[in-house]
């Protein structure tokens, strides 16, 4: 359950817009270092850039993203949660969470099994 390369994909897709901040002004950074050599300064600093142009594009689809995502409250930690797509993990505790009865987990499975037993 603890997998790191489980993750909800709206939080994954936000790591990878801040990585590329950073990464956007590490190069710019790189840029100043090297400001005796012209071409290469400049070249760093348009890179830079891009980078951080992309992150801004990134951070644009996760909005858009975001009102297609729907919204529901995860059964184990009980907190509000976006979902992608059929299959997605839980935006605070990454339980993986689906939409698809037939995809669900033994554990998952069983809890419903149960809860229309006691009925
Ligand atoms: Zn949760």
């Amino acid at each position: 359950m603890a997998d790191i390369t489980y993750r909800s994909k709206i939080n994954r897709i936000r790591t990878f817009a801040l990585s590329l901040v950073f990464i956007g002004f590490i190069i710019m950074y790189v840029g100043l270092l090297f400001r005796n050599i012209e071409w290469l300064m400049l070249l760093l600093m348009i890179l830079g850039t891009i980078s951080i142009v992309l992150s801004t594009v990134v951070y644009f689809w996760i909005g858009m993203l975001s009102t297609r995502a729907v919204v529901i409250v995860c059964p184990t930690c009980e907190k509000q949660t976006k979902m992608l797509g059929r299959v997605d993990a839980c935006m605070h505790c990454r339980q993986p969470l689906t939409m698809d009865k037939s995809l669900e987990g033994k554990e998952f499975d069983e809890k419903y099994n149960s809860k229309k037993k006691s009925r």
